[in-house]
């Protein structure tokens, strides 16, 4: 009998779960392994606003895919997918094109833009390795040039965070640390710098305790964060960005940086291959397959999985990506041994902690409130259990956080 060929696109949180679960729960002779992704490397999303600040280096948040796949069961291949082909079983890669029995689509999300004008073209996202290289050169160049100019601009050394959800806030966090670095390292007074978070909601961290986001914002502020909640980017201009609270209030706000941090939507190969989704996120059925499609199964960010409780989304997190491909590696070993029975998913919130950068934290972990050093120890102990579920205790001693204090 022919093995089935079970392909993985993207080799993030969730397709390398897929990929290292299922090289270990199948037999070479049970089936046939493909990973597909951009990259020669996997990266840390949740770390990529530490390198966009600076005060982590792009080499520390990726390590090299081989070194957790089981080269004599998974074949990797480095290449950008185009588009699936459902009804042929085929994906379209930029140099080829690969066939399948069972598809996992784990490509990750894509920064929404929400129509907003110029955003795309002045300003900047947190989605990658080479993006957080841009932001962290971006920010340096401001800094390089304040002094070289002959007439000053300050606010060259104004950088605008857009959105005061998870990574605008944790990217705010990095950059309270950075900044003082840099003024020193580049002779500018400290006071010149400008740290402005514009979030159109009228909350800081929607979904957080309220206690915990008084604490952020505080610690935030006492830091020099300027917050405008309730205020929308309008525009994004080659000088700033136009922001407003209502038709009338219009103001300018001029800046050097600008780094759009709000909205995920699924990664874009999802609607150019004609599958349903809303914003690029397929709402999966409890097996995590695309209805209709008994072979195909999307996971992480361009997937979509209602919670149930307040019958809305779960917010696109690592932690969920990780618990999905866990779930789909178990459903796929059951297709390939002709089991009737799937798994269903249900999130297991383990709680969430968010980083105000250095030492400083927020979170709720077991049902407990936690700030300061002590949430921040926890964040890294998160960050290390992801290197641990894929890599193991060589992943983690490798590339683990361990500078606690
Ligand atoms: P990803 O991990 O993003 O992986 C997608 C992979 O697909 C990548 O390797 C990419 O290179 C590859 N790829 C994309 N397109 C293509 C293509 N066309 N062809 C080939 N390969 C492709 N979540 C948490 O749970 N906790 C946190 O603390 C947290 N902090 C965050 C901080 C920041 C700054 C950001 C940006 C996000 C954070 N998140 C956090 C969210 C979390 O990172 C995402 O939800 C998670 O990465 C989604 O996992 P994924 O497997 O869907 O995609």
């Amino acid at each position: 009998m022919r093995k089935p060929k079970i392909v993985i696109l993207g080799a993030g949180y969730g397709g390398l779960m897929v990929a290292t679960r299922l090289q270990k729960s199948l037999g070479v002779n049970e089936a046939d392994l493909v990973l597909v992704n951009k990259n020669d490397y996997h990266y840390e999303t949740t770390w990529l606003h530490e390198a966009s600040a600076g005060t982590l280096s792009p080499d520390r948040v990726r390590y090299d895919i081989r070194d957790v796949i089981d080269k004599n069961k998974v074949d990797f291949i480095q290449d950008s997918v185009v588009e699936i082909k459902t009804s042929e079983k085929m994906v379209i890669l930029e140099n080829g094109e690969v066939s399948y029995d069972y598809l996992v689509v784990a490509l990750g999300g894509e920064s929404e833009t929400f129509g907003i004008q110029g955003l795309k073209e002045h300003a900047f996202t947190i989605s990658n390795v080479n993006s957080a290289r841009q932001i962290r050169e971006h920010i340096e160049l401001q800094f390089a040039t304040y002094h070289n100019e002959t007439v000053k601009r300050d606010e060259r050394l104004t950088i605008v965070v857009g959105g005061a959800g998870f990574t605008g806030i944790e990217f705010l966090g990095e950059l309270t640390n950075r900044i003082p670095e840099l003024c020193k390292e580049f002779d500018v007074d400290f006071h010149k710098v400008r740290i402005i978070c514009v979030e159109a909601a009228p909350m800081v961290l929607p979904g957080f305790d309220p206690e915990l986001v008084s604490y952020a914002t505080s610690q935030l502020e006492k830091k020099g964060v300027e917050f405008r909640i309730g205020t929308a980017i309008k525009e994004a201009t080659p000088e700033g960005i136009i922001v407003g609270k209502g038709e009338e209030e219009v103001e300018e706000i001029k800046a050097g940086t600008v780094v759009w941090a709000a909205g995920v939507r699924g990664n874009s190969v999802i609607e150019k291959s004609g599958i349903e989704a809303m914003r690029g996120r397929v709402k999966v059925d409890p097996n995590l397959r695309v209805p209709g499609h008994e072979d195909l199964f999307v996971i992480g960010d361009s997937s979509l999985v209602i919670n149930e409780e307040i019958n809305r989304p779960y917010p696109p997190t690592a932690q969920i990506a990780m618990q999905q491909g866990e779930l789909v590696a178990k459903n796929i070993t059951a297709l390939v041994r002709q089991q009737e029975h799937l798994d269903t998913f249900h999130f297991d919130n383990k709680g969430t902690v968010c980083s105000l950068g250095e030492d400083d934290a927020i979170g709720v972990v077991f049902g407990k409130k936690v700030t300061g050093s002590k949430a921040s120890f926890m964040k890294k102990m998160v960050d290390n259990r992801a290197l641990f579920m894929i890599g193991g205790v060589g992943l983690t001693l490798k590339k683990g956080k361990f500078k606690f204090f």
